[in-house]
């Protein structure tokens, strides 16, 4: 058996892979992000709290004549734009889906993807989706290690999971693969019906996964 060394007539022989120690390096990558998250989330509701005690505290600045109510709403208007922005930004990072709902008892989407795929080109395959806890748990679907907990993806935007058969882990999909139908989304059809598909919306969203940039609404 090659120990990784050089075989008897002098050629390099590359180790095996050793799989368990993968699978091991793995779990605990997957571990580790989710503790750090966890704290996150923690610290986020930390910060919801301290905004709630600054609001109270600026209402009694109105009522004590420190500042007045429309001097105090601009503040808060502009306050709470930057903390849209960022609620946008943290939920990209953040790809976890808080729907409680069980993806098995979820109803499915019946659309005929099948008679559709030629004009869609399978795109819903190369969005990102964000998992549920119980797809952590059952430790099926994979996700991104640098983006927690988004699907992963390969090299060419499609998902981990997408075979040249369709997917490969369909009776576990995600929820949001079970339900989600791009009956109305508008980045997939000029006319659902009609069969006109967004070639163009479809190409950016191929060329934008592709590329691995961020998903943008
Ligand atoms: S884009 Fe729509 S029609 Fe195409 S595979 Fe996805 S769900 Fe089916
Ligand atoms: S898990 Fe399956 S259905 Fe969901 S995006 Fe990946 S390949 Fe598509």
């Amino acid at each position: 058996m090659s120990d990784g060394h050089d075989d008897a007539r002098g050629a390099a022989v590359a180790p095996a892979p050793d799989v368990a120690w993968g699978a091991e390096v793995e779990r605990q990558l997957e571990r580790g992000a989710r503790r750090g998250e966890h704290a996150r989330a923690g610290l986020l509701e930390t910060v919801a709290e301290l905004t709630l005690s600054i609001r109270a505290a600026l209402e009694l600045m109105v009522l004590r004549g420190v500042a007045t109510r429309d001097e105090v709403a601009e503040g808060y208007r502009a306050q709470r734009a930057k903390m849209k922005e960022d609620a946008a930004r943290q939920q990209l990072g953040l790809g976890l889906n808080l729907d409680p709902g069980d993806k098995y008892g979820a109803r499915e989407n019946l659309l005929d993807c099948a008679a559709r795929l030629p004009l869609c080109k399978g795109v819903c395959c190369f969005m990102e989706q964000a998992l549920q806890e119980d797809d952590l748990a059952e430790g099926v679907v994979r996700w991104d290690h640098l983006r927690p907990y988004w699907i992963r993806h390969r090299k060419d935007g499609g998902c981990f999971h997408l075979g040249p058969h369709g997917c490969k882990i369909f009776d576990n999909r995600p929820r949001i693969c079970r339900v989600y139908t791009c009956e109305l989304d508008g980045r997939v059809w000029l006319d659902f019906a009609g069969r006109v598909p967004n070639s163009e919306a479809i190409e950016q969203l191929l060329a934008a996964a592709a590329s691995g940039e961020e998903p943008t609404e």
